[in-house]
This record gives structure tokens, sequence and C-alpha cells, in this order.
């Protein structure tokens, strides 16, 4: 038998150089990873390998722990060697926590070149270091900590601004002969973003993470991010994401995931094709699609499932879906595959939703 083919992809990949972050490979040949940040105070070991496992269920490939104090830098060995995905120390101002997270194992080390003083002193040792242990990094770059040198030029922190000390301190790296390098440039204000990240595209070949930074709250945020990495996800552009939000971040990553599911940039699951419901409803559409939805969440087969309130697009739509209700006169038409495989009242919907997705399940198992 033939693999399926592929869903459609809206643009090719960028071609990129590659790298791996612990098992994950990053770049143009790899499928784009998802990535978070813990809140937990990274001394705190237990808290913040709990937050990691809650991470890692929620589909996150790479994490991110902040390490602002010696505390923290010393908590890095036992994080990175207990994970169960790869860790990425995050240094802000402290050359001395970058070669302290190389020593301790982490997957990659993230610097921000703008508020390390004296960075481009020390980049000959932090390229030494980084070779001799397989540790990849990423540069960093963003918008709220840009290099004084380059705020004197450009005035602010505009699109040009960001990917020049991007491309600057990679320069510095190859200069060492390092070029297990990723690069991200982050503003608050999409418009600005996306354009750093086009011209950084057009300058290198360095795989690119994607971030929004500061996006807000979870709704802005959500909104902000998705515009933005969908402006560049269809140039091709982008190769790991962090969707940064005010809210914990297992948030962070669904809402990563379904960016990259809406794109066809990986496998959908889950998916709800539900109605917003109109003068026409039957049924209490929002109600039956958020219960669906909880019921639902976290199958790992991919499932289409359509919740209609009504007659008029309802059977048609209910009929595209791997599984679907139509809803009318106090009853479901429930849909399987096209075929209408039973009709139940109002009150048992979902449960009859649930017990035919978990028929579905069991039947791709198997197969
Ligand atoms: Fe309105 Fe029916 Fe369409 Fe839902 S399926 S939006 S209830 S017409």
């Amino acid at each position: 038998t033939t693999a399926p083919a592929p869903p459609p992809v809206l643009s090719e990949r960028r071609k990129t150089r590659r790298l791996h972050v612990g098992e994950v490979g990053i770049g143009s040949d790899f499928p784009i990873s998802v990535q978070s940040m813990t809140t937990t105070p990274t001394a705190d070991v237990n808290a913040t390998l709990q937050q990691i496992a809650e991470l890692t269920a929620a589909g996150c490939d790479i994490v991110r722990v902040a390490c602002p104090s010696a505390d923290d830098a010393e908590a890095l060995p036992a994080i990175a060697k207990k994970s169960q995905i790869p860790v990425i120390a995050d240094i802000h101002f402290q050359p001395k926590y970058v070669f302290a997270a190389i020593e301790a194992g982490c997957a990659a080390v993230r610097v921000n070149p703008g508020n390390i003083r004296k960075f481009d002193d020390q980049v000959k040792e932090i390229a030494q270091a980084a070779k001799d242990h397989g540790t990849p990094i990423r540069i960093g770059v963003n918008a709220g900590s840009l290099d004084k040198r380059l705020m004197d030029k450009h005035g602010k922190a505009t699109p040009e601004a960001l990917a020049e000390s991007a491309m600057w301190e990679a320069s510095l790296f190859a200069e060492h002969d390092f070029h297990d390098v990723k690069i991200s440039v982050k503003h608050n204000d999409p418009v600005v973003m996306v354009r750093a990240y086009e011209i950084l595209a057009a300058q290198c070949d360095y795989p690119l993470h994607l971030g929004v930074t500061e996006a807000g709250p979870a709704f802005q945020g959500t909104i902000k991010s998705a515009v933005a990495f969908g402006a560049l996800l269809r140039q091709g552009i982008g190769d790991t994401i962090r969707v940064s939000l005010s809210a914990p971040p297992v948030e962070e990553v669904k809402v990563g995931i379904q960016i990259l599911q809406s794109l066809n940039l990986r496998p959908r699951k889950l998916e709800i094709v539900s109605c917003p419901s109109c003068g026409r409803a039957q049924v209490d559409v929002y109600t039956l699609a958020e219960q669906v939805t909880a019921a639902l969440e976290g199958m790992e087969i991919p499932l289409r499932v359509a919740v209609m309130g009504c007659v008029v697009n309802g059977p048609g739509e209910a009929r595209e879906a791997d599984l679907g209700v139509a809803s009318g006169n106090g009853k479901g038409q429930i849909f399987v595959k096209g075929e209408v495989v039973k009709t139940v009242p109002e009150h048992a919907i979902v449960e009859t939703l649930i017990e035919e997705a978990m028929r579905i399940a069991g039947d791709t198992a198997s197969e």
C-alpha cells in the first residue's frame, strides 16, 4: 500500500543549515518544533521538572529555563538530566552562566548579546566551549534589550536594527568557525517582527526561532503570534516557534501546536468543525462544541468532528468529517465517515459522539 499524500502546505520551507537541540532537529530538514519556557524558579528543581513534565504532556518539543542566579545555574545539571525534552538555558547579563549551562549538559544555550557586556570579546571562549560540548547557541535579539551601539545608530529597535544585531553576533561566531547557531529577533509588534525576520531570512541560512515577544495576555498574544507566524510561515520562514503569553506555559504550547496544525505543518489531531450558530440553530451549539472538545481533547488520532446547529449546512459538513452531528427537532443525526449511523435525542448527542470517537480510535489502532 502507498502512504497517503501529505496534506498541502502554503509554501516550501526556506532552506537552512541544520543543528540539533538534544534529539530535536532544527532547520528545514526537520519539522517545525514548538518551544515554551518554564515559569518556576529554576533553582526549584522539583517544581521546574514538574512543569516540564506538564509541557511535555502538552506536546512541547523543547523547553527553556531562565538562569538569573548562581542557584539556578547549580540546578541546571539535574534539570537537563531528568527532563524528558531538551532543555535550553536562557542567559542574560552573566556570561559565566553560559559556560555553566554548557558544562551542565543543557541541549542549547540562548544568549542575548544586547545585555551581556563585552559579549563580543567573549565569543571566542563561548564558541570554543560550545564546540567542545556540541552545544548549539541561539542568538536571541530582543527589542527591549537591543545592543546600545545599534540603538544609537538606528534610533530605536527597527527591523533593520534587530537583524543587524543578530547578523553581527552570528558573524563573530562564524569567525571562530562556529556555525551551530539559530537566531531570533523578537519584537512585541508583529509588523516590526515580521519585517525583521524577512530581512534576516534574506541574509543568512541559519535556522530561525520565531517569537513575538511580550505578546500579551492569552487572547491578544494568541492572535498576534498567529498572525505574525502565519505571515512568515507563508514564506517558508521559521524552524522553531515560541508563543509568548501572559498565561501558563502549557497554553503557549497548545497555541503553538494549533498554529502549525492549521497550516498543515504538523499533523492535525482533534479538529472541531463547529458552526458559529445563528437564528436557525436548533441546539445550543456553543455548549455542544465545548463539551465535545473537552471530552475528546487529547485523542492521539487525527479526528475531524463536525458540530452543526441545524440542517442547512449541518449534514454536508458532518458528512465531510470523520464524525459529526447535525441537529434539528431536538435530535442529532450522528454521522461517521459520511454515513448516518444513528439519530439520538439531543441529551445523548455528546455521549454518542464520544462513543463513536472511541470506536474510530480503536479501529485506527488495530489497522
Ligand atoms: Fe446557522 Fe445552521 Fe449554519 Fe449553524 S449550521 S450557522 S445553525 S445555518
